[in-house]
């Protein structure tokens, strides 16, 4: 395999997609699911693309034998976020190359990772070999406002395209450096989500007699408490794995106060206490507690009436395990008496084992292409299409290995929906062969670069 050419083409498959304005809302995705359908017809695939509501998903199979097990999803969602062009030091659409970076919204989330499945899926395709199970590439729209249109209507509409035993997705396998350790996160589950609104109901009357039953008042109290508090801690598997293979690698200090993360008397703490990085004291309180967001409020329509009712929205999420009810319950508690729930979305998180064949050859692959690195498991606090493409019955890991230079202090996390998004290219071609190595070694179709 000649993978200087196989790398070059993938950067300019990336720099090509990465030119689509695919901003979502409202996603104006069909221009670059075209495109990656004629790459696949190219080279002689014809893949199937669905709809709905005008939004299209594509689905490309190459059959395996079966004797591997159950098929292997590879899926990436094209549509990207808004951008705010005033904090960008280039245009979004351009996919700009500068010292090493190519920059562009989706550069991370997720149009890298969409190449790389690409790229797997036609070199494998190339090779002629039969694999021992089904790939399923699917590339789908409408992730970033909630997957109805792209995943969560392949799942519910057809399913029998889409289900897998596995499913590789996003938002794993990228590179974080801790105090001079290079780790690869390994996303191995997510949270849940509970969005609901919360309502103040009191006493209305004139503004000009002030009095204490004001549930604008009640309400501010209320989602200033839960803007300063932690919920009860819950450890879920994913996240003490995580801890103990990072704690193991570290310096003797974080060595020691790590862990005691872990035990719920100590946890919020640590968090509060001993750890200098609030940016990285938020992950970690997200990866141990239930959280709620307050990110609305609304009250009031005139300035001399003290209203009956205020409302907050309030973007709740859980830790695998935890239900919607639950984290209601906690919220309860810290609010106390007096307010109306109403639950506008939930579902729960997932986690998949850290002890599966698939995570542990993730794991090998990850050495044998950085021997250097510590690849560990990851719970990813928001939630991808693994929540739907999860739902048939597939073990979904977040696996798009990339590589940023330790000395550029790049935080992959802050990428994410962040302003100059952009990714090293060097980083990226590893990510590639590692990417496509791992595929080949998981349906025995031998594909390494190394
Ligand atoms: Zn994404």
């Amino acid at each position: 395999m000649d993978w200087t050419k196989i790398e070059s083409e993938a950067v300019a498959d990336l720099t090509a997609l990465l030119k689509f304005d695919t901003t979502n809302p409202p996603g104006n995705e069909t221009a670059a699911i075209a495109w990656i359908a004629e790459r696949l017809r190219a080279a002689g695939i014809e893949p199937t693309i669905l709809s709905s509501d005008g939004r299209p998903n594509l689905i490309a199979r190459i059959k395996g034998d079966g004797t591997g097990g159950g098929p292997l999803l590879l899926a990436g969602h094209v549509d990207v976020v808004p951008h705010e062009r005033e904090h960008w030091s280039c245009d979004p659409f351009e996919a700009h190359v500068r010292d090493g970076y190519l920059y562009g919204r989706g550069a991370v989330d997720m149009k890298y990772m969409v190449v790389q499945c690409m790229t797997a899926f036609l070199l494998l395709h190339a090779s002629g070999r039969v694999p021992s199970r089904d790939i399923i590439f699917a590339a789908v729209s409408d992730e970033e406002e909630g997957c109805t249109h792209g995943s969560r209507f392949l799942v519910e509409q057809h399913a029998e395209l889409v289900r897998a035993e596995y499913m590789l997705g996003e938002v794993g396998g990228f590179s974080h450096d801790v105090n001079g350790v290079r780790y690869y996160m390994v996303e191995a589950g997510e949270r849940g989500v509970c969005q609901f609104k919360m309502h103040a109901v009191g006493d209305p009357g004139h503004a000009s007699v002030p009095h204490r039953q004001n549930a604008v008042v009640r309400l501010a109290e209320a989602v200033a408490k839960l803007g300063t508090t932690h919920l009860p801690v819950h450890i879920c598997e994913t996240t003490a794995a995580s801890n103990r293979a990072m704690a193991a690698r570290q310096p003797f200090g974080p060595r020691l106060v790590m862990p005691q993360l872990l035990h719920p008397a100590l946890t919020d703490f640590v968090l509060d206490r001993l750890l200098p990085d609030r940016q990285t004291a938020f992950q970690l309180a997200a990866a141990l507690h239930n959280t709620v967001a307050p990110t609305g409020l609304a009250a009031g329509q005139k300035i001399n009436v003290i209203p009956g009712r205020a409302t907050a929205l309030i973007d709740g999420r859980l830790i695998p395990g935890q239900k919607p009810e639950d984290l209601l319950r906690e919220v309860r508690a810290v609010v106390g008496e007096g307010f109306e729930f109403e639950v506008i979305r939930s579902f729960e998180g997932r986690e998949e084992s850290v002890t599966d064949p698939l995570f542990r050859l993730i794991c090998e692959t990850l050495l044998a292409h950085d021997p250097e690195g510590t690849p560990v498991p990851y719970l990813l606090p928001g939630f991808s299409d693994a929540q739907y493409f999860g739902r048939l019955g597939a073990k979904c890991y977040g696996f798009a290995p990339v590589r940023f230079p330790k000395e550029d202090g790049i935080v992959f996390s802050k990428l994410f929906h962040g302003h100059d998004e952009r990714i090293h290219i060097e980083g990226f071609k590893w990510g590639l062969r590692c990417f496509t190595d791992l595929v080949g070694r998981f349906v025995t179709v031998p594909m390494s670069s190394t």
